[in-house]
């Protein structure tokens, strides 16, 4: 073991994190569900998330055949809905491929929906002891802090160096303890805003501490405004209930149900029209903004009070969903939104 591993080591045992809810009966398809719920998302929002998640679906197996819908809807409020979906299709794929044993090589699992190099090192490392390194974002904000890797990781040229010097330091032995201390270090102490050097193993040698300028590693991402979209959001609300579509299956909120979404604010869409009679009373709601990383949403929530409804109350893909009922869908965080608010008002 090298002096970096080692203090890195050492320091876990006395600091590290060793309660965490997916650290206990530890399987590969435990610590692959936790790996990416984290992705994105911090700890203590996970935590809930992953014991409902487990409660449900104890198995890759019982993942593998719920419906989409089930997942989807234990997924809302995380954001990232690919990373269900591809959770989703990976378990299919287990359970078929490899009868429901999650693979145990690194080709192998990075050969799966949405895991990705570090992820899948991750997996084998904490769940099988097997020696793969890591390198997630907080892994990332360490080495380059460290090392004083200048540039912004997302360039090809910057990960490639933080991957060797990941690499380098991965020892053979206690990897699984290894790469839960490097993610602990970088979440703990090695923090994107006020990194705590002073509590910190490798400080007696970490470049960016001797330099005093810690915070400028690792490098911003170039900065680019985001482009701001806008969207009418249409309510059909009739006896306690309103109408939701379900979303295609690719692309922005796939597979999620949602409300039906117009560009034009003072024409009711015909989509809408053929579910409601002609007696309604609509009304603006407080408009808000949804960003996603590559751009805003502006939405404006229009709720139409109907007094009737059509002969066709819906059809497939469609559903009237009780505001007073607990939800059994999927649906993005803005519509979450708000139905809660509708919930309280109405
Ligand atoms: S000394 Fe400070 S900047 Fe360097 S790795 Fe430790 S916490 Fe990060």
């Amino acid at each position: 073991m090298n002096s970096f591993s080692t203090r890195v080591l050492n320091w876990f045992d006395e600091h590290g994190r060793k309660h965490l809810p997916w650290q206990q009966a530890i399987s590969a398809y435990r610590v692959w569900v936790s790996e990416i719920m984290l992705q994105q998302t911090q700890v203590t929002t996970v935590i809930p998330y992953f014991e409902r998640f487990m409660a449900r679906f104890p198995t890759v197996i019982e993942l593998a055949e719920a419906p989409q819908d089930d997942v989807l809807h234990l997924w809302t409020g995380l954001g990232y809905y690919a990373r269900a979906r591809n959770l989703h299709k990976a378990a299919q794929q287990i359970a078929t491929q490899y009868n429901g044993e999650f693979p145990p090589t690194l080709d192998e699992v990075v050969a799966l929906p949405g895991i990705g190099r570090s992820t899948a090192g991750a997996i084998l490392s904490i769940a099988c002891g097997q020696s793969h390194p890591i390198l997630d974002g907080n892994v990332k904000r360490v080495l380059a802090r460290y090392y004083a890797v200048e540039g912004w990781p997302g360039k090809r040229q910057v990960e490639e160096q933080l991957w060797q010097y990941a690499t380098q330091n991965t020892p053979d032995n206690r990897t699984n303890h290894y790469t839960q201390a490097m993610m602990d270090l970088g979440a703990m102490i090695c923090t994107r805003s006020k990194p705590a050097c002073d509590r910190c193993p490798l400080q007696s040698d970490c470049i960016a501490y001797a330099q005093g300028n810690q915070t400028d590693y690792p490098g911003k991402k170039p900065k680019k405004t985001l482009p701001v979209k806008s969207t009418v959001m249409w309510i059909p609300f009739y006896q306690g209930s309103v109408l939701l579509r379900q979303r295609p299956a690719t692309g922005i909120w796939g597979g999620l149900w949602s409300f039906i979404e117009s560009q034009d604010v003072d024409t009711v869409p015909k989509d809408v029209a053929q579910f409601i009679g002609s007696d309604f009373d609509a009304q603006l709601l407080t408009p808000f903004r949804h960003t996603f990383s590559h751009y805003h949403l502006d939405i404006q929530p229009k709720l139409l009070h109907c007094e009737s409804l059509s002969a066709v109350i819906a059809e497939a893909g469609h559903s009237w969903v009780s505001l007073h009922k607990p939800l059994q869908l999927g649906v993005p965080t803005p519509v979450k939104r708000l139905l809660t608010d509708l919930t309280k008002q109405l």
